[in-house]
């Protein structure tokens, strides 16, 4: 079987976008903090099954807590990069793209003492409003992005978007790996984190995976500190949006032993190697 990637987005439960009521940077640190818990929670799943996954630190939190960056790696795991300030691709120049993605790499090389390579934007924000995106990453000194979210989502989404990992920017410097998304009754669904993975059950979860791998694409599972701590507190929101946010948490641990027992996951960088002699060439 195909190996499979599998991420976690180290960040707070605060750490929520496009809600009105979501703290600003300046009052994050006044907040009641559960991201030591609840990751050191993820790294000992982790740990228990023997599996190294890809890390992608939110910038502010590495700063805050860099023993978890440090544990993180000394446990083999891959030290990757969300950016410093959590803001949406698509509502910042790219002056200040730049300079927010390439604080967090520095920050993040700083604590580790290890290169970090790869990037993950906030909400999957890069849409086809932001063109610039991949060439100032690769820029910014990153080799891989995992932020194309190939169908329509809330923060943006690109539909057009292709599947499969593949070269793209400047002379195909940097390697992207889009969010797995497969086909359900004809509409194109991530089942693999968020929401969807929390929602549907885990016999559903499992064949799309099978259906993904059978087409010859790698799995990208990714996971958030907050969604194996079902008592964290809770933003004020929509009904909508609150579904999504918080709906079936009490089940994400569960679900994420048996993908870890199911599936061979591996972390992103384990898998750049195979993709860099790739010549853009592909038929989609
Ligand atoms: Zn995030």
């Amino acid at each position: 079987m195909q190996t499979s990637i599998f991420s976690i987005d180290v960040e707070d439960w605060f750490h929520i976008l496009d809600v009105p009521s979501a703290p600003t940077m300046d009052q994050w640190a006044d907040l009641p903090s559960r991201v030591e818990k609840n990751f050191t929670k993820l790294l000992d799943l982790c740990s228990e099954k023997n599996v190294q996954v890809t890390c992608f630190f939110l910038g502010w939190v590495a700063e805050r807590f860099p023993h978890l960056v440090k544990e993180a790696a000394r446990r083999g795991h891959e030290v990757a990069s969300h950016g410093y300030g959590h803001r949406l691709v698509y509502e910042v120049s790219r002056r200040e793209f730049y300079d927010d993605v390439r604080r967090a790499r520095l920050l993040l090389e700083d604590i580790s003492g290890i290169e970090v390579v790869g990037y993950r934007a906030p909400g999957f924000s890069t849409t086809d409003e932001t063109p610039w995106f991949f060439d100032a990453l690769a820029e910014a000194g990153y080799q891989y992005d995992s932020s194309v979210f190939p169908a329509a989502r809330g923060h943006g989404g690109m539909p057009q978007g292709r599947r499969e990992p593949h070269r793209i920017g400047e002379n195909g410097a940097l390697l992207e790996v889009p969010i797995t998304v497969a086909d359900l009754l004809g509409k194109p669904m991530c089942f693999f984190g968020g929401g969807y993975l929390r929602l549907f059950p885990y016999w559903l979860i499992r064949k799309m995976a099978a259906q993904v791998l059978g087409e010859g694409r790698p799995v990208v599972f990714y996971v958030h500190p907050r969604e194996v701590d079902p008592a964290h507190p809770r933003l004020p929101m929509s009904r909508k949006r609150q579904f999504k946010t918080y709906v079936n948490l009490e089940t994400t641990e569960v679900k994420l032993r048996r993908i870890l027992q199911d599936f061979p996951v591996t972390t992103f960088k384990s898998v750049l190697s195979s993709y860099s002699q790739l010549v853009d060439t592909h038929v989609a």
